[in-house]
């Protein structure tokens, strides 16, 4: 598929940010090539629309670029999981590990009802730490997640063995 050549190269890459020996990926970029943009999300909506999914969970900040309009093209809603205190109503949390630390994932008590079907989004898996943490959230209320989606997997950091057998689906790789 010629469109994946194309969004991998509207990535940008930018050494030692946020620090020292990070190559961040940065997906800024690849907003800015309409072209690229509207592949990204029509990827995602030509292998989700066909498989009952009333969830697009998206996770902040990137995965609330993403999910969004996959969302609306596949008739789905929208639930943001986001960072701590930042939700206004009552929450359910589930911590996890950083390679430094502990953070926290929030989503609001009834954005989602138990049996329905969720899909997965952000931008990046690294550690997979972050995606984990999703999907324990949505399973401890009785969510199905069908699969996990990112634009970039860093396949060198093995997150996707964190995901047990919950499947992945990636656009790019990146080193
Ligand atoms: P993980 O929990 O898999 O180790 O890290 C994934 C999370 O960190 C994602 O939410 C992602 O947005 C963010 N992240 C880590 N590294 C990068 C990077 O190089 N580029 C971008 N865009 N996000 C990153």
């Amino acid at each position: 598929d010629g469109r994946v050549a194309r969004i991998a190269s509207a990535i940008r890459v930018i050494p030692d940010f946020p620090k020292p020996g990070i190559m961040f990926q940065d997906i800024t970029t690849l907003l800015l090539d309409t072209k690229a943009f509207r592949d990204t999300i029509d990827l995602f909506v030509e292998r989700y629309k066909d498989k009952d999914i009333s969830v697009v969970a998206g996770i902040e900040a990137r995965g609330f670029i993403f999910g969004p309009p996959i969302a609306l093209a596949i008739g789905a809603k929208f639930v943001p999981m986001r960072k701590p205190n930042k939700l206004p109503g009552e929450v359910i949390s589930e911590e996890y590990s950083l390679e430094y630390g502990t953070d926290t994932m929030e989503m609001h008590v009834g954005a989602v009802q138990a049996g329905e079907r969720a899909l997965v989004i952000d931008d990046l898996i690294a550690t997979g730490g972050t995606l984990c943490a999703a999907l324990r959230l949505l399973e401890r209320v009785g969510v199905h997640v069908v699969e996990c989606a990112c634009v970039i997997e860093l396949p060198e950091l093995k997150g996707r063995d964190r995901l047990g057998d919950k499947p992945l689906f990636v656009l790019v790789n990146a080193a």
